[in-house]
C-alpha cells in the first residue's frame, strides 16, 4: 500500500479550479520532485496533503488513514506529515533548541526533558548541535532553514513535504540545505519536494512530477523526464525543443 495516496483530487478557490483531478501514489522511502510553472498548483497540492487546505473532491490518505475534513482527522494528519516552507518561520524570541522543542511540547504534550533530548538529536542530524542556544537572528538563512527541518523531524513524521525550501536563500547557502535533504533521502525518509533545483532532482529523486495547469502533465523517472520530455509544455518548461 502506498504511504501517500492522492486520488482524483480537485481543489477550487471560489469558482477557480486549481487542482483538476490529481492522482499520485507515493511509496514509503520515495523521493519525489514536483516541478512546474508558477501557478500550476504545486503548493496547493502539498497543502492539501498536509491538511492545510480542504479538498473539494477526491481523496487523500496518508499511512492508510483517510484525510477526512474534520478537525480531529486534520490534526492527526498534520502529525504524520511534516512541512517545510520557503520562509523558515522560526519564532525569533526562542532559541534554535526552543523552536525545535515547541511543537513537541505544545502539540504532542511531550515532557520538557524528552522534548529537549529529541531537539538535540534532531539539531545534530542537520549539523547544528552546537547552535542549540543560538537565536534565529544569530543564524544564517541556511542554518535557520536547517533548524526548520529539525523542527519538522522532531515530530517524527512519516513523510516530509518541502515547498521551495531553498528559494529564499542566498545562492551560497543552498548547498548546505540540499545536503541535509540528500542525507534524509539516503536514510529512507519519504520526501515530496517542490523545487527549482533540477540537478538535485536529477541526482536524488526517484520520480519527477511535472504539473501544468492543475494537472500531473508528465511523471516519470528523472532520466526519462529530463532527457526525454514527451509534451510540448514540459519541453518548453525545461527550455529544450
Ligand atoms: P504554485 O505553487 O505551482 O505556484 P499555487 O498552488 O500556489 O501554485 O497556486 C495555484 C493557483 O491557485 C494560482 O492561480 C493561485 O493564484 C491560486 N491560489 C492559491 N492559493 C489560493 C487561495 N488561498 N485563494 C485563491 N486562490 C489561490
Ligand atoms: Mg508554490
Amino acid at each position: 500500500m502506498s504511504l501517500i495516496a492522492v486520488t482524483e483530487v480537485r481543489k477550487s478557490f471560489g469558482s477557480t479550479e486549481v487542482l483538476k483531478g490529481i492522482n499520485l501514489d507515493v511509496e514509503a522511502g520515495e523521493v519525489i520532485a514536483i516541478i512546474g510553472r508558477s501557478g500550476s498548483g504545486k503548493s496547493t497540492l502539498l497543502r492539501c496533503i498536509n491538511g492545510l487546505e480542504t479538498i473539494t473532491d477526491g481523496s487523500i490518505s496518508v499511512a492508510g488513514a483517510q484525510l477526512i475534513d474534520d478537525e480531529v482527522h486534520l490534526k492527526a494528519l498534520r502529525l504524520k506529515v511534516g512541512m517545510i516552507f520557503q520562509q523558515f518561520n522560526l519564532f525569533p524570541h526562542l532559541t534554535a533548541g526552543g523552536n525545535v522543542m515547541l511543537s513537541q511540547t505544545v502539540v504532542k504534550k511531550t515532557q520538557k526533558a524528552e522534548a529537549e533530548a529529541t531537539a538535540r538529536t534532531m539539531l545534530e542530524r542537520v549539523g547544528l548541535a552546537h547552535k542549540f542556544d543560538a537565536y534565529p537572528d544569530e543564524l544564517s538563512g541556511g542554518q535557520q532553514q536547517r533548524v526548520a527541518i529539525a523542527r519538522a523531524l522532531a515530530m517524527q513524521p512519516a513523510a516530509l513535504l518541502c515547498d521551495e525550501i531553498t528559494s529564499a536563500l542566498d545562492p551560497e547557502l543552498v548547498a548546505e540545505v540540499l545536503a541535509v535533504v540528500r542525507e534524509l533521502a539516503a536514510e529512507g525518509m519519504t520526501l515530496l519536494m517542490v523545487t527549482h533545483e533540477m540537478k538535485f532532482a536529477r541526482d536524488v529523486c526517484s520520480r519527477v512530477v511535472f504539473m501544468h495547469q492543475g494537472r500531473v502533465h508528465e511523471i516519470g523517472r528523472p532520466e526519462e523526464v529530463f532527457a526525454n520530455p514527451q509534451t510540448a509544455e514540459l519541453k518548453q518548461f525545461l527550455g529544450v525543443s
